[in-house]
C-alpha cells in the first residue's frame, strides 16, 4: 500500500513541477500517464465507470476553481490565481494509491490561500483522530468543525474511503458528521481521508459532462487527500506531500 502510495506522491510531484500559467490540464494529464506507466503501475482513474455517462477519459482528474471535484483535463490553458485540484490513482502490484493536492497557479489571492490552509489543516486534523479504538465520526467531525468555524461550506455528496485492493472499499469517510458515531477504527484499516471544502456554500451541480462537479455559487473549492493505514494504533499516512511542498516553496 506504501509502495503504490508513494508512487502516487511522486506522480503529483511531476506534474506539480509544471503547474503554472500557460499550461493545460490535458498536458499535465499527459505526464501523470506516463509517469505512472513509466513505474509499472495502472492509472486507476483512466476508463473508471461512470453509471450516468461515459468512462472517466484520463488518468487523472483536474479540478479548477470552482470546480470541486472530477474535472476532465482539457486544452484551456491555466491563468495565474488560478487554483488546481489533482487527483491521482494508480495500481501497483495489486494494491491502490490515492491522494489529491490542490495546487496555486502562480500567486493567489490571501481569500484563497486561507481556503488552501484550512482544508490541508483539516484533512490532518481528521488524520490525528484515525487512531485504533476511535471512530469515523470523530475524524469527519474533527474535518467538519474546523472548516465550518471559518465559514467555509463542507460537501456532503462525495466522501473518503476505504482503500486497498479496490480503490473504493468500506467504510465511507464523510466530512461531515458526530464525534463517537460510525465505524470503528481498528489496526490494518486503510482510508483515504478526503475534505473537499468551499469558499461560500455547500450546493453543487454536475455538469452535462457527467462527471464535472461545480459549486453552485461559484465559490472556489479546495481538496487535499491522503492515504493512510492505522498501524501500531496510530495513524501512518502512506502518501506524501513532502516533496510538493518542497517545490511550492521555491515561487
Ligand atoms: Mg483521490
Ligand atoms: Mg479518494
Amino acid at each position: 500500500m506504501r509502495a503504490a502510495n508513494q508512487l502516487v506522491s511522486r506522480t503529483l510531484t511531476e506534474v506539480g513541477k509544471l503547474v503554472k500559467p500557460g499550461v493545460t490540464t490535458k498536458e499535465l494529464d499527459k505526464v501523470a500517464g506516463e509517469f505512472i506507466r513509466d513505474n509499472g503501475a495502472i492509472p486507476t482513474f483512466y476508463g473508471f465507470p461512470n453509471p450516468n455517462g461515459a468512462p472517466f477519459p484520463a488518468n487523472i482528474c483536474t479540478s479548477v476553481n470552482d470546480v470541486v471535484v472530477h474535472g476532465i483535463p482539457d486544452e484551456t490553458p491555466l491563468n495565474e490565481g488560478d487554483i488546481v485540484s489533482i487527483d491521482c490513482g494508480a495500481l501497483l502490484n495489486g494494491f491502490n494509491g490515492d491522494s489529491c493536492y490542490t495546487f496555486r497557479v502562480g500567486s493567489v489571492s490571501s481569500e484563497i490561500n486561507a481556503l488552501l490552509k484550512t482544508t490541508k489543516e483539516a484533512l490532518y486534523k481528521g488524520i490525528e483522530m484515525a487512531a485504533n479504538g476511535r471512530r469515523i465520526g470523530d475524524v469527519s467531525h474533527a474535518i467538519e468543525s474546523h472548516c465550518t468555524e471559518q465559514g467555509y461550506g463542507v460537501v456532503r455528496e462525495f466522501v473518503g474511503h476505504g482503500i486497498g485492493r479496490e480503490m473504493h472499499e468500506e467504510p465511507h469517510v464523510p466530512n461531515y458528521g458526530k464525534a463517537g458515531n460510525g465505524k470503528l477504527i481498528r489496526n490494518g484499516l486503510c482510508i483515504a481521508i478526503e475534505p473537499m471544502i468551499v469558499q461560500y456554500g455547500r450546493e453543487i451541480y454536475l455538469m452535462p459532462d457527467k462527471w464535472t462537479v461545480k459549486t453552485r455559487d461559484r465559490g472556489f473549492a479546495a481538496h487535499y487527500e491522503h492515504t493512510i493505514a492505522i498501524h501500531n494504533g496510530k495513524p501512518d499516512i502512506l502518501s506524501s506531500f513532502e516533496e510538493i511542498e518542497k517545490i511550492e516553496n521555491q515561487y
